[in-house]
């Protein structure tokens, strides 16, 4: 005889999908339950023992755990309707101009109030910049005044010295492209909560699935530990290649299937710190080798 689930268990499902939906997570399974088990009537629950572990795949040293976004869910059953309609894919996700489509990501940002920090002081959003079709892509972690300022990533002194790393590598700026993990400047320049990463994110998660870079340079202890969703010192995350996913976000190009992630230290603690640029170098001439990419020639 056929199943149907109870129409309370129905919306409470449909509900906490929504939710998981606004937290930028999509991508979901189930797990094959037998329908003559009571299992098929659990409640929706994020599973906390779903680990995705990350790999370097050179050399095969096992990372920290990173949660995935499974969530175990009902199998459907015939002849019901399917609550996994709520789910639908990003407006962006049916248009293949890589421009159009951080285009339709930043309108559906629109003049965003999804955090506090639309009201602490922000003069505009800072959206993200450069090359489309990256294969490099740079990520921070806030705007600063300068930025704020002119609505672009980078501007500033740190930005200038993320200029210079760049034309190190032998590229120029216009090829990559620059985002940064909260689109508003938060006071002060203190370092964004949180809470404002994980409600920001979301939208660089489908910035990230749109420019589909072969590798990410993660500026900074805040972008690298969102991103990777690990609680690590920046010395145990440099020096290596992260497999990275945009969480919750499905590219529409099958042959697209993530990157690689690496992480420096940010420009500004460079400026701080300039006896750390070394190591920083050494962090992107592993991005230069995996790229192919040969240094630019010093001028004197
Ligand atoms: S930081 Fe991001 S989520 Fe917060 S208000 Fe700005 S754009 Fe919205």
């Amino acid at each position: 005889m056929p199943r149907t689930l109870d129409p309370e268990l129905r919306r409470a499902l449909t509900a906490r999908i929504r939710y998981y939906n606004e937290m930028g997570i999509y991508d979901f399974y189930h797990r094959p339950v037998s329908v003559n088990t009571q299992e098929v009537t659990a409640p929706i629950a994020v599973d906390e023992q779903e680990i995705a572990v990350s790999i370097n795949p050179e050399s095969g040293e096992q990372m920290s755990p990173r949660k995935s976004a499974a969530v175990a869910m009902p199998v459907a059953l015939e002849g019901e309707e399917n609550i996994f309609g709520v789910i639908a894919p990003k407006p962006e996700q049916s248009v293949s101009d890589p421009v159009k489509a951080l285009k339709i990501i930043r309108e559906d940002l629109g003049d965003c109030t999804r955090c506090v920090l639309h009201k602490q002081g922000r003069k505009q959003i800072v959206f993200g910049v450069g090359n489309p079709k990256a294969e490099l892509m740079f990520i921070g972690e806030g705007p600063g005044a300068d930025e704020d300022e002119k609505g672009e990533p980078f501007v500033g002194r740190a930005g200038q010295l993320l200029n210079n790393m760049i034309k190190a590598m032998g590229i120029e700026r216009e090829q990559v492209y620059i985002a940064n993990i909260v689109k508003c400047r938060p006071p002060g320049n203190r370092q964004p909560e949180r809470e404002e990463c994980a409600t920001c994110s979301p939208f660089l998660m489908r910035q990230i699935a749109v420019v589909k870079p072969k590798v990410i340079v993660a500026l900074g202890a805040t972008a690298a530990k969102t991103l990777l969703a690990m609680n690590s010192s920046m010395i145990q995350l440099r020096g290596r290649f992260y497999d990275f996913r945009p969480a919750g976000i499905r590219s529409n190009d099958p042959d697209w299937d993530g990157c690689k992630l690496a992480v420096t230290y940010h420009p500004a603690f460079l400026l701080r710190d300039p006896r750390q640029k070394g190591e920083a170098w050494k962090d992107l001439q592993m991005v230069m080798k995996e790229l192919g990419l040969k240094a630019a020639k010093q001028t004197t």
